[in-house]
């Protein structure tokens, strides 16, 4: 069981998404896409039966340590609802997991959640760690993987923008990790989990207007569910240094809505009591499905009416 508003260390994150598969075999599978510079797997579980894919990411930041916990809680709950053949608060999970798949990376930076949690020890190899601590940030406010790198300012797209001279893009291994399950997967959309302020990010400037019509049409339903505001688009990359998302990447390499969803209050302090997680979860537990049923066009009745 995976317990909310507790700690989980990247190993045992890692543990529970091999367990979950093997527990639920019948629809989930577990995969690791790729492993960290400190040599810590990066794993992924895929649910669902169907082709079109809809990928969450969380824990791209390393001190943002909630969502890794919340994501795979929700991967837990609706695994047993699909297997208990339960509804998930009115959505049909069977029915949905039929026809389609969940990609779940709840950790892509494990190197930088451990130096958040416990310090730049918790990085094996010495090199990294001297790196580390030569950037003179706290620990708890540790944002990079053991690099020293942003990952998501790593990502080769229009807004790429290399932060020292000799940066460039998909120079990390984590990057390319993720850039790798975006080719081979039959994606429908995209999903980017961070912790700031409650706020959903839909538009991309590097897109079309129809594009983001489009994306703001399902940014609002998943407003409504959640109880999130809309980041405004003028807010979306605007700053110089803000570009090389993932999101950004993936809206213009395959053309689909990539959503960036900021859980946790504005004044969560870091580092972040793991008590967020209860809350954040009730928020945004349904927005996977929600996404899922409007990217696919899945059955009317997989879609809660009120929304
Ligand atoms: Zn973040």
């Amino acid at each position: 069981m995976v317990v909310l508003n507790k700690r989980y260390s990247s190993r045992e994150i890692c543990e529970k998404l091999q367990i979950l598969a093997k527990e639920y075999s019948d629809i989930a599978v577990y995969r690791e896409i790729g492993a960290s510079y400190d040599r810590r797997p990066i794993g992924m579980v895929r649910i669902g039966m169907g082709k079109p894919t809809l990928i969450l990411t969380g824990g791209i930041h390393g001190r943002e340590s909630v969502n890794p916990v919340i994501l795979l809680h929700m991967l837990e709950r609706y695994l047993q609802c699909f297997q208990e053949e339960e509804k998930f608060d009115g959505y049909d999970i069977c029915e949905l997991f039929v026809h389609t798949s969940l990609c779940v990376i709840p950790l892509l930076n494990p190197d930088g959640y451990e130096i958040a949690q416990k310090g730049f020890g918790q990085i094996h190899n010495p090199m990294l760690a001297q790196v580390c601590r030569m950037k003179r940030i706290p620990a708890d406010q540790w944002k990079m993987n053991a690099r020293a790198v942003d990952i998501n300012r790593n990502f080769p797209c229009q807004s790429y923008i290399p932060a020292t001279v000799d940066d460039f893009p998909a120079s990390e291994k984590e990057t390319r990790a993720l850039m790798r399950i975006f080719e081979e997967y039959h994606t429908v959309g995209y999903v980017d989990f961070h912790s700031r302020g409650k706020i959903i990010y839909y538009y991309r400037r590097a897109k079309s207007y129809s594009f983001n019509t489009k994306s703001a049409r399902i940014a609002r339903r998943l407003k409504r569910l959640s109880g999130y505001t809309l980041g405004a688009p003028a807010d979306e990359g605007n700053k110089l240094g803000d570009g090389g998302n993932s999101v950004q990447y993936y809206a213009e390499q395959f053309d689909h809505p990539a959503l960036t969803v900021e859980t946790l209050p504005d004044q969560a302090e870091f580092p972040l009591d793991c008590s967020y997680q209860r809350e954040a979860y009730e928020e945004i537990r349904l927005v996977p499905l929600e996404l899922l049923g409007v990217l696919t066009g899945e059955k009317k009745e997989n879609i809660r009416k009120d929304v």
